[in-house]
């Protein structure tokens, strides 16, 4: 994980692929890159806390919450583009569910095996 230190008003923008997470705690608010950035790339973060949230409720969400209609790749691509990255996004989440759900129930075998399928997707 790389660090560095960034004006706060070079993050400005949503998106629901964001590769930016905010981590709050009282002494220190930092930034973690979620892959390499490249030099002049757009700093994104995710407005709802939630990843895996279909096309049509994350923009209800934002326009009902943030008033604005989101505009990031994810939100306006093709129609067959935003299809599979629904059907993604399913996936993933039944995934995590199915992890918690393991590790509730102390499985921690079929909780790593549910890691590794989301990791793969
Ligand atoms: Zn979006």
């Amino acid at each position: 994980m790389r660090h560095c230190r960034l004006p706060s008003t070079t993050i400005s923008h949503k998106s629901s692929i964001p590769f930016l997470k905010v981590v709050l705690c009282p002494a220190l608010q930092s930034v973690h890159a979620c892959r390499d950035l490249k030099a002049g790339e757009e700093l994104t973060i995710n407005y709802l806390g939630e990843y895996f949230l279909l096309r049509a409720k994350r923009r209800a969400e934002l326009r009902h919450n943030f008033a604005f209609d989101c505009a990031c790749e994810a939100c306006s691509a093709p129609h067959d583009v935003v299809a599979e990255s629904d059907k993604r996004r399913e996936q993933l989440a039944q995934l995590q569910s199915g992890i918690y759900r393991h590790i509730a129930d102390s499985n921690t075998a079929a909780a790593l095996a549910g890691q590794s399928a989301l990791l793969l997707l």
